[in-house]
């Protein structure tokens, strides 16, 4: 199956992502081209451009497709753009945002992930826009702050202040907000004085472990 895994992601742009309000031309581009079988174990090769989130190590998950595509597109990470993505995981979103020119710092918990991660982009050749982290990013990362978006791949309690604080002036923070269960995928856009939320799509994702989180 990984011989067509071109046709696969092409096929996943246009059966799940535009049909659903995925218009992001370079979004649609990137997700159509970077190997998402790539970031899934072994067991799930079949299902690496399915219409579901799929389990990867250490009881964590992929997004499915489409939330990854809306969350990269609302997160409007044009290139140059500085990132904090919170949740490495497999690294499949990370290296969405690197493709799309995005400067990532990313931070995992998990020290094998973040490792994992790593291997796949350097694959890719996409690890030189991207730093590593492991750590909690519950707490951000402010030793290489200010960011022009923050990314969080984790479902949180509430919107951690310390993101507010890590943020420039015209930034924007994507996050799910929730109880274990469900969330609501969140964005909160920052003018310099106030901070406006706007509620998207009702979402699951494992949650956010930490200092700031569950
Ligand atoms: N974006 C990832 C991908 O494309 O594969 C999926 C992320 S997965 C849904 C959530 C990740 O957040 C897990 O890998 C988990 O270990 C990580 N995580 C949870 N709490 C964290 C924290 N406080 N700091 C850093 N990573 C955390």
């Amino acid at each position: 199956m990984c011989e067509n895994y071109s046709d696969r992601a092409l096929k996943m742009v246009q059966t799940q992502l535009r049909p659903r309000g995925i218009h992001d031309e370079a979004v649609l581009r990137v997700m159509s081209t970077i190997p998402r079988h790539f970031f899934v174990p072994h067991a799930d090769l079949d299902d690496a451009y399915s219409d579901r989130a799929l389990p990867t190590h250490e009881g964590q998950t992929i997004s499915q497709p489409y939330v990854v595509a809306l969350m990269t597109q609302l997160l409007e990470a044009q290139p140059g753009v500085r990132v904090l993505e919170v949740g490495t995981g497999s690294g499949y979103q990370t290296a969405i945002l690197a493709s799309l020119g995005a400067q990532v710092v990313t931070v995992e918990r998990s020290r094998w992930l973040s490792q994992e991660a790593r291997g796949n982009l350097e694959k890719l050749k996409l690890a030189g826009s991207v730093v590593f982290i492991v750590g909690d990013g519950s707490l951000g990362e402010p030793t290489l702050g200010p960011y022009d978006r923050i990314l969080v791949t984790a479902a949180a309690p509430r919107l951690p202040k310390c993101y507010l604080d890590q943020l420039k002036t015209g930034g924007r923070i994507v996050i799910p907000v929730g109880d274990h269960e469900t969330q609501t995928l969140m964005s909160y856009d920052f003018d310099g004085q106030k901070v406006t939320a706007q509620e998207h799509i009702a979402v699951r994702f494992v949650p956010l472990v930490g200092e700031q989180g569950f």
